[in-house]
């Protein structure tokens, strides 16, 4: 998919689609006055404090603080970016997304084409596994129920050079499709048999790899006897990217109503056998070491990542590579932890015999990233000589130097320095790294917004993962107090139909008050566009303003319907320019010259208003 979704088309999206079905095909929901309350997905609790609003678009927890539109409750909840919830809720409605930009169009309508291959594909897998009695007997044999053979979607490649080939590569742009999925290799003129095309999964299980929203992208195929490769993947197509997709993940996902972990494992096998024995939170790499886009995705999912590892040596060696790559992606907030297994055991065979409860309790004893890294670090080193600290140092400077500077990086330091009983400063300094006394590091502490010309000053918790944490009750926003232009803002999030009550804003052009460029902006797109409150905050995303905004779309309305905001907000038009505009602020300011006599800063405020104004009014006033 490229191109940028049109602005409209998320208007027209969101002015089709109900907040109140998708979230109630989601959580329970019972009807209360006009609002839909339920248990809140986002937080454990008994009774209802979770609260969609119909009118508004919009949902807020009242226990949790969660709060947003239709696109923010399937991101949150579904755990899917921006354009990957615009896709469900499209699909939803049966709406196609037009795309604006270069890439848009023809392009689209390829991948379209070509996942709509794979879906066939992977029909037709599933029907040779169900033809196949070997394979039905081999999977029989690793453990696994129709059932969890249904939910991963796995089939059967036959043993054969052209099945997929005759039977989805007919004709030339059919041949050129199944190249474009990677299904075909290209066999070329100097082969004996002549140039032509034959199938690459041959005699496999046949695992379809999912994105996020459950298509499919890619194959991983297993040998079913003996052969060579045991595993064998997709090649990187248009549809998919080794490096950023994990097999598992999507079903996980499905699985699972909250996901507290995820433990990396590394066949598919693993995978499937894992969730079969209860334990749904397991993903693979595709045949890669765990990418930063890997680590992000993961964590973007939950807080707790565990990479599991057999014990023996390559295990080990994978898991050094693992920490390796995970460090610029370590921060507070983020649990990294690593298990390793008995020798020679991996995951399917371990909890086949064990069950989920003993390997549970394995998960228990992972080790934290910090504990891994000075471990492996101290490895084969004589702390008490001068040579072995050096070669420490040595060996810790580039690895630390890749964590992000911050709480976590001082975490890691003071661990290390307890190790080799050092102050953490000397070691900092034998590092050639700074070492800060104070917890203010990039990952932690409140941020204010107050800087970002929002009125009000509300702050915004971020947690260190990066993640704005919800904001708790006491920290809500109540409208109808603060000053003029919070209010004016909070009526037009709750009401915009209010905007009508706003002739144009002329009259506070220019104003360099806080808020007083970001009302203006919002009347006028509301002046142009009848749009509802989701729509609204969904023009601010990504914007500085735009939690801030949803704070204030949460917050209990104090005006009772579209009339009274309308008027309201009249009302508090006309005193935000008898405060601020500048007509009124010149007259005030001469008046106050005639009787009182002005201040400096008075007098150039004064002067700065009338060159203001006189191009404006060249003859008149
Ligand atoms: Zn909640």
């Amino acid at each position: 998919m490229a191109g940028r979704i049109p602005q409209h088309f998320i208007d027209e999206l969101l002015a089709r689609v109900d907040i109140v079905e998708v979230v109630g095909s989601r959580v329970a929901l019972k009807r209360s006055g006009r609002e839909s309350k339920g248990c809140c997905p986002f937080h454990n609790e008994k009774s209802p404090s979770f609260y969609v609003n119909p009118v508004k678009q919009f949902y807020h927890c009242f226990g949790c603080g969660a709060h947003g539109t239709a696109i923010s409750f399937l991101m949150e909840h579904d755990h899917l970016g921006f354009i990957e919830a615009v896709e469900e809720l499209a699909g939803r409605a049966g709406l196609e997304i037009p795309r604006e930009g270069p890439e848009a169009g023809p392009k689209d309508r390829r991948d379209d084409d070509l996942q709509a291959l794979m879906t066939n594909v992977t029909q037709h897998y599933r029907s040779a596994l169900g033809e196949d009695e070997r394979a039905r007997t081999y999977l029989k044999q690793r453990g696994l129920t129709g059932e969890t053979v249904n939910r991963f979607a796995l089939g059967f490649a036959r043993n054969s050079w052209d099945d997929v080939l005759n039977t989805f590569g007919a004709t030339a742009a059919g041949r050129e499709a199944l190249m474009a999925t990677g299904m075909l290799i290209e066999r070329d003129a100097q082969n004996a048999r002549g140039a032509g095309h034959y199938d690459r999964f041959r005699d496999r299980v046949m695992f379809p790899i999912r994105d996020a929203r459950g298509r499919v992208i890619g194959f991983g195929g297993r040998i079913i006897d003996q052969g060579e490769p045991k595993y064998l993947n997709s090649p990187e197509t248009a549809l998919f990217h080794k490096g950023r997709e994990l097999y598992g993940l999507y079903e996980a996902r499905q699985a699972l109503r909250q996901v507290a972990r995820l433990m990396v494992v590394e066949g598919y096998m693993d995978v499937v056998r894992l969730s079969q024995a209860g334990i749904h939170y397991a993903v693979a790499t595709l045949g890669t070491s765990t990418t930063p886009d890997h680590l992000n995705r993961l964590f973007r999912v939950c807080n707790e990542v565990v990479f599991c590892f057999d014990g023996d040596r390559a295990g080990r060696a994978a898991a050094w590579r693992a920490l390796e790559n995970a460090l610029p992606q370590a921060r507070d907030g983020r649990q990294l932890k690593f298990l390793f297994l008995p020798d020679g055991h991996d995951p399917d065979t371990l909890v086949g015999e064990e069950g989920k409860e003993a390997f549970e309790a394995r998960l228990e004893t992972a080790m934290p990233l910090s504990e891994y890294f000075v471990q492996g670090l101290l490895q084969d080193i004589d702390l008490d000589s001068v040579d072995g600290r050096a070669q420490l140092a040595e060996k810790a400077k580039p690895l630390i130097a890749r964590v992000p500077e911050g709480v976590y990086r001082e975490l890691l330091l003071d661990r290390l320095a307890r190790e080799v009983r050092m102050p953490a400063q000397r070691l900092g300094q034998l590092l050639g790294l700074t070492h800060r006394t104070d917890d203010a590091g990039q990952g932690g502490g409140l941020v204010g917004t107050q800087a970002n010309g929002f009125p009000g000053g509300a702050r915004v918790a971020t947690a260190s993962s990066g993640r704005p944490a919800r904001p708790t009750l006491g920290q809500s926003v109540s409208p109808g107090r603060g000053n003029l232009v919070r209010q004016a803002i909070t009526l037009l999030v709750q009401h915009p139909i209010a905007a009508r009550g706003v002739r144009d804003g002329g009259e506070l052009d220019g104003v360099e008050r806080p808020g007083v460029a970001l009302f203006l902006e919002m009347v006028a797109v509301l002046r142009e566009e009848q749009i509802g409150t989701a729509q609204l905050l969904e023009r601010f995303r990504g914007r500085e303003e735009h939690p801030a905004l949803e704070r204030l779309a949460a917050a209990e309305s104090l005006v009772p319907d579209a009339t009274s905001a309308t008027n309201e907000l009249r009302d508090l038009y006309a005193r935000l320019v008898l405060e601020f505009g500048p007509k009124q602020r010149q007259d005030a300011l001469l008046t106050k010259a005639a009787d009182l006599g002005l201040s400096p800063e008075e007098r150039e405020e004064l002067r700065q208003l009338q060159a203001k104004l006189r191009p404006k009014h060249p003859a008149a006033s």
